[in-house]
């Protein structure tokens, strides 16, 4: 089972770094504002670096790394890929190359399918959106990443790695 890792980083613009392992790194999106569950929210995700997997427990600080700032792991757990065509399966690595992931996470704080899709929009064609597919973890009205502040793995806020 692959693993995925949601950090949320405090640095010059707050966001969230959504990292899906695919092909033994962990490929990388931050997202301005997190992912959501309301199968209604369209949330622009920019496709960043790879990292290696042994950062998807990583909290602290980051010196240098797009200013100084601050790392907590908002969400972790497992990705189950799920894109197919024609119903056939298509694995992550050329979906990722041809521009549309459909994906399971099952996490302490998100559940269910989500589809990453590439608008071609912004820098150098790296805008893609992240959209919640509607099914049973669906959960409309609901902003997790809004109300939801700690660490699922030691309880600690961004504000607390500031001091
Ligand atoms: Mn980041």
């Amino acid at each position: 089972m692959a693993l995925f890792v949601v950090q949320r980083h405090d640095a010059t613009r707050l966001h969230f770094d959504l990292r899906l392992e695919i092909a033994g790194v962990l490929v990388s999106w931050a997202v301005p504002k997190g992912p959501s569950l309301d199968p209604r929210a369209k949330r622009l995700a920019v496709l960043t670096e790879d990292h290696d997997l042994d950062h998807a427990g990583f909290e602290g600080r980051t010196p240098g790394t797009g200013g100084p700032g601050t790392v907590i792991v908002w969400d972790t757990g497992t990705v189950e890929h799920r894109t197919s065509k024609g119903g056939v399966p298509v694995p992550p690595a050329q979906a990722l190359g041809a521009g549309h992931l459909r994906f399971e996470l099952r996490g302490h704080r998100l559940s269910g399918e989500f589809a990453l899709t590439r608008t071609g929009l912004g820098r150098d064609g790296r805008s893609w959106l992240l959209v919640k597919l509607d099914d049973h973890a669906a959960l409309p009205g609901i902003d997790l990443a809004a109300s939801e502040l700690g660490s699922v793995l030691t309880g600690r806020t961004n504000s607390d790695l500031e001091t």
